[in-house]
């Protein structure tokens, strides 16, 4: 669960507001009540007082199991009393009890062996919304992505049809997001602009998300920018979040390589995030428009090197699927 600080804070805010809306309902029953039924605002007075004189019990160190016994059988008579008054008004008798969304954690996000299932939802959700507005075109869907778009001209360089490959390529990807987990393969899709690259990795990034994994998405200009204003931006607010989440997180996707500007910073990092990477067993999917042949003109040898030895490469022919969606709608 490689969540970046956002995620968790997006959580946690959930959570908080929760908490809050919990207790605000109980406030307005309890003036509901007590308005209705004055003698209830005296039993719950009477169950804090059995509560406190526990708390001095436990203070005293005497025989603390003869005290526990007695004031449990005095707070089972108030909460009786407690239980008639409400019903004898037509309330429901746990009426006065704090009603959280999660009944197995009371909304704290945790229980005593760690996140709650709540919790975790909530991750996922916030993961979810982060990912959506990451790139709000896409409908990060495999059901969408059309083969037959692409066309079924042999390519004269490999002699593949279109189509075929493609319908290959979904299928792929489509069993690589269903096993999706920590072990899974680093991917490298590469072929022209318009192939459906983009598509594919965001309907994988959304499907390991589902599954619970933290994912981080987006075009390596883009990326490489957070990291270098975090490094050299002292006014920044980011303390090695953006690092920490390119190095760490449980699955990224680094969209269009190759558009970015190519400074000492950009390949510097564009290694260490690909070496670390592969050194921690961490899946990683890179998209380019550039050829095998124009990557390894382009970057070093210790950059190319380690993505096309490590990484499964799936490659993209066909007719740019964006020029036709759009010429045809
Ligand atoms: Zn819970």
């Amino acid at each position: 669960m490689g969540y970046s600080k956002e995620i968790y804070t997006a959580a946690a805010a959930a959570l908080e507001s929760r908490g809050k809306e919990t207790r605000r309902k109980l406030q307005h029953n309890k003036s509901v009540a007590y308005a209705a039924v004055p003698a209830l605002e005296d039993t719950e007075r009477r169950l804090a007082a059995i509560g406190g004189r526990l708390m001095s019990e436990i203070g005293k160190g005497g025989d603390l199991q003869a005290a526990m016994k007695q004031l449990e059988a005095e707070s089972r008579e108030v909460r009786a009393q407690m239980d008639a008054l409400l019903a004898q008004a037509g309330f429901p008798t746990d009426f006065l009890e704090p009603q959280p969304v999660c009944g197995l954690c009371g909304d704290t996000g945790y229980l005593r062996d760690g996140l709650c299932e709540c919790h975790r939802q909530l991750l996922t959700k916030a993961a979810q919304e982060a990912l959506r507005a990451c790139a709000p075109a896409y409908d990060f869907a495999f059901g969408s992505f059309d083969v037959r778009l692409c066309g079924n001209e042999e390519d004269p360089a490999s002699g593949v049809v279109p189509c075929n490959n493609m319908k290959k390529l979904l299928d792929y990807c489509r069993a690589y997001a269903e096993d999706f987990d920590l072990s899974s393969p680093s991917l490298f899709m590469h072929g022209k602009t318009g192939l459906g690259k983009t598509h594919l990795s965001l309907a994988i990034a959304m499907a390991a998300v589902e599954k619970g994994y933290g994912v981080v998405y987006g075009s390596v200009q883009t990326l490489l920018g957070k990291l270098e204003k975090e490094r050299f931006d002292k006014s920044s607010a980011d303390h090695g979040e953006a690092e920490e989440s390119l190095l760490g997180c449980d699955l990224l996707v680094l969209d269009d390589l190759g558009t970015e500007f190519s400074t000492s910073f950009t390949l510097a990092w564009l290694y260490n995030i690909i070496n670390t990477r592969l050194m921690r067993n961490l899946p990683t999917i890179i998209s380019t428009n550039l050829t095998p042949e124009e990557l390894e003109a382009r970057y070093a040898e210790r950059i190319t090197s380690r993505i096309t030895g490590c990484y499964v490469s799936l490659a993209f022919f066909g007719r740019d699927i964006r020029q036709i969606k759009s010429a045809t709608e």
